[in-house]
């Protein structure tokens, strides 16, 4: 049969009607040849890419053989020429009216989807991201465009009239607030990154955009789409570069006005402190960090529904979601039970080259995460009890693997930073320590994802209103949020809102501006 490489239709693309769909068969092929695709990439600055001489050899997470291309960095220099465009360029973007600006997103939307085949290749090459994985990043980021286009639309057309008995006319504008930095993750490549960039973009602002080290050419290609998608070239600049080299003169710059964040704890901390230590004004920072995310399961749930959503959770994009499962809670009732699905589910796994339809948890994104995580697999075989290690497959060690492994601990206490791949956790909890449990999970001191699995709505509905969490699942998987449907971030550690996908995103990105006139 014909397969629709979309599966379902999002709520946001433009209707079944509009041809985002397609067949299976031609599509991968078309993927296919672009697996052979050597890209080039580098900082693009006044719609110029920049060969700057300091080029990195892009090497495919699932085999380091392969070479996917080649990208320049970007240094300090380059970042003060980048700056001075965006700065130079605001007031144009800024005059720019709303309808015109967010054309070029619709349309940006458009060019990502009439490329989705080289986009799918590029996601496997720079990020080892599986097939479903790359297309729903695609999805995903085409998903950005529309909303926050449409949602500026909404929001900025027109200026808020309000009347008062008082002879003036009052009114209140939104506007971009100037050179907005975002700085993406690697792991979602290309959603994070334009979802970044399009509210920025959509708001007025204009922006000097950071993509993470490790996946600059998929960036690369969305800025030369968005350039000829008719983004002026003085309102969008790309930095591909690393942190020390890029991010940290960028967060220092006093011509910025605000930085969107995706990324570790530990870096938003340090942007904070960047901004913070500039001797100008001070300026927003949207930081969306980690998560300890949790999944409480007590005796009413059904086992093999709550084993398929534990090991979507935990171990899809080899774990490496903020949203992802880290510590499933087991009543005790049932936790042999579901101990014994859950090894039988993770011996079903398949590892491997992530191009492949057969392969369901590619590798981890670099060697520095690898090791990271094996060593904490090391660390817990002598601390906790295995319950389950997927086997690698024969090739992993042309690539950066880790085996999906469970654990059982005797507390969430236990459970120290966040390991950011395929490693879950189980502990068990009894029935009257649910509020304790609920606690602890609060003291982690993260709050990203919950999910809640019972058949018992009161159950439900008692630990959601007890848990400091962003986002809540009860009865399904914890992952993949959709835009516009489940507004994503979190609190505490794990960010500052507003949720990206949601309807208070954009209003950061601007000034809010009451103009009080009498003639
Ligand atoms: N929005 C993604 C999800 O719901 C996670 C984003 C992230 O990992 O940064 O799974």
């Amino acid at each position: 049969l014909p397969r629709d490489i979309y599966g379902q239709q999002r709520p946001n693309s433009r209707g079944p009607n509009i041809d985002i769909h397609c067949e299976w068969a031609p599509f991968s092929a078309k993927v296919s040849a672009w697996l052979e695709h050597q890209w080039l990439g580098g900082p693009i600055i006044n719609g110029t890419r920049i060969d700057s001489g300091n080029i990195q050899t892009v090497k495919a997470p699932y085999d380091h053989r392969h070479h996917t291309g080649q990208v320049h960095f970007a240094d300090a220099e380059l970042v003060a020429q980048a700056i001075q465009v965006a700065h130079d360029g605001f007031a144009d973007w800024q005059a720019t009216p709303v309808g015109i600006r967010t054309q070029a997103l619709m349309r940006l939307g458009d060019l990502l989807e009439e490329h989705l085949a080289e986009l799918v290749a590029l996601c496997h090459q720079e990020a080892g991201k599986t097939i479903q994985d790359s297309i729903d990043e695609v999805r995903e980021a085409v998903d950005f465009c529309r909303y926050y286009a449409l949602g500026a639309n909404e929001l900025f057309s027109a200026p808020l009239k309000r009347t008062l008995a008082d002879g003036n006319s009052h009114a209140m504008m939104r506007n971009g607030r100037g050179v907005f930095v975002c700085i993406s993750p690697w792991n979602f490549p290309l959603a994070i990154f334009l979802g970044q960039v399009t509210a920025a973009l959509a708001a007025g602002n204009t922006v000097v955009a950071k993509p993470a080290e490790q996946t600059s050419l998929i960036a690369c290609r969305a800025v030369e789409l968005m350039l000829e998608a008719g983004v002026p070239a003085t309102a969008i600049q790309l930095l591909p570069g690393r942190g020390a080299e890029v991010g940290t003169p960028l967060t220092s710059d006093p011509r910025i006005a605000g930085v969107a964040f995706t990324g570790s704890t530990e870096t938003a901390r340090l942007i904070n402190r960047t901004l913070a230590s500039r001797d100008c004004a001070p300026v927003p920072l949207i930081a969306e960090t980690g998560g300890q995310n949790a999944m409480i399961v007590d005796s009413t749930s059904l086992p093999e529904q709550v084993i398929q959503d534990a090991v979507q959770s935990a171990f899809a994009s080899a774990g490496q979601r903020c949203s992802a499962l880290r510590v499933i809670c087991v009543q005790k009732d049932i936790a042999d039970r579901v101990i014994d699905l859950l090894k039988g589910a993770m011996a079903e796994l398949k590892t491997g080259n992530p191009c492949l339809h057969s392969t369901d948890v590619g590798p981890v994104i670099d060697t520095g995460a690898q090791q990271g995580l094996l060593s904490y697999i090391d660390h817990m075989n002598a601390q906790a009890t295995l319950l389950a290690q997927t086997p690698l497959h024969t090739e992993s060690e042309q690539g950066t693997f880790v085996p999906p492994t469970a654990f059982e601990i005797d507390s969430i206490e236990r459970l120290g930073r966040e390991q950011f791949g395929p490693i879950m956790h189980l502990v068990r909890y009894d029935a009257r320590d649910l509020d304790a449990l609920i606690d602890q999970i609060n003291r982690c001191g993260y709050g990203l994802t919950l999910g809640i699995h019972t058949r018992n709505e009161g159950t439900a509905a008692h630990i959601e209103s007890r848990a400091r969490v962003g986002n809540t699942y009860i009865n399904r998987n914890q992952v993949g949020a959709t835009v516009g449907v489940q507004p994503f971030g979190g609190q505490g550690l794990s960010g500052t809102g507003p949720k990206a996908g949601g309807p208070h995103y954009l209003l950061r990105f601007t000034r809010l501006q009451p103009i009080t006139s009498t003639f």
